[in-house]
């Protein structure tokens, strides 16, 4: 491995006073923190090269060559700010947050995950002060509308699935006003009757990208990566528009991968020629590109 490692300030610190113990915490701190000011505002290295943060911080401003003497990092700290590409631009506070909100819109449930997608990297305080603001909202979300009152009584209470609760599920999903905090307490808590739901929309519509994503969501909390492979094992053969075949087999790759399954060397397998053979071919190619990507450092 080569090129820098992204580390936060607080890591970057602690570990320096781990091999300084005469190092005051604070000024470190201070240094780092000025370093990184002067690279925000385009401080250069002497020679011209970016600054190296880190390294600045504690021998005065210059590039990683300079300081070191060696010409490449070599998993070497950099403070993750100054990593290129791994934060949103700094100096474009209002593309940011336009971002941000965007996301946070489209991906009401997961927009964490979609954030960091995206590269966006939380502070430590900052995850907690959302995690809290979450579980500040779903204990104080009750149900407003008939419909909510209507879906609540059943998650509560269980029962059979009848059309009315699915559609009542359903309503809720797809509304601009939908109480998201309410619904996702019960995805938080693995709630066997929000499982029914899911499972009579999927029994009914066994192909339908949204309640897969829900189901997925709910695994989470929920120990069912069994499940979860079946249901789109069966989704992805079921499936004959192969536009839609191809954002299953997407999702069944994003939405597993975590939990330690391929789903596209699974799905090579099972189809090893034909139309959905090509398509899953083609996203073993470019995913395996992006993740690539991902790996590079910076
Ligand atoms: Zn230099």
């Amino acid at each position: 491995m080569s090129g820098f490692v992204p580390v936060r300030i607080n890591q970057f610190v602690k570990q320096y006073l781990r091999n300084n113990t005469d190092a005051d915490g604070d000024t470190v701190r201070a240094a780092v923190e000025d370093a990184l000011a002067a690279w925000r505002q385009g401080v250069r290295c002497a020679c011209g090269n970016a600054l190296w943060v880190a390294g600045s911080a504690v021998a005065g401003y210059g590039c990683f060559r300079c300081i070191t003497g060696t010409a490449e990092p070599d998993g070497d700290p950099e403070i993750d700010a100054a990593c290129e590409g791994f934060f949103f631009d700094a100096d474009n506070t209002e593309d940011r947050f336009a971002q941000v909100s965007e996301i946070i819109k489209k991906h009401p449930r997961d927009y964490r995950e979609r954030l960091e997608e995206a590269g966006f990297e939380w502070q430590e305080d900052e995850y907690d002060l959302l995690f809290e603001e979450e579980g500040r909202e779903e204990r104080a979300a009750v149900p407003e509308t008939d419909n909510q009152r209507r879906l609540i009584r059943f998650l509560d209470a269980g029962g059979p699935v009848s059309r009315q609760i699915l559609d009542a599920y359903l309503e809720e999903r797809y509304s601009e006003t939908s109480n998201v905090p309410l619904i996702r307490k019960y995805f938080k808590r693995a709630n066997p009757n929000l499982k029914a739901i899911l499972l009579k929309g999927l029994a009914g519509n066994p192909t339908d990208l949204d309640l897969l994503d829900d189901l997925s969501y709910f695994s989470e909390f929920d120990c069912m990566l069994g499940e979860l492979i079946h249901f789109y094992t069966d989704a992805c053969l079921k499936e004959s528009d192969m536009e839609r075949f191809s954002l299953l087999a997407q999702d069944f790759h994003l939405n597993t991968f975590d939990q330690g399954y391929d789903a596209l060397h699974e799905l090579t397998t099972l189809f090893q020629s034909g139309t959905k053979g090509a398509v899953v071919q083609h996203l073993s190619e470019t995913i395996d590109d992006f993740e690539g990507a991902e790996d590079i450092p910076f």
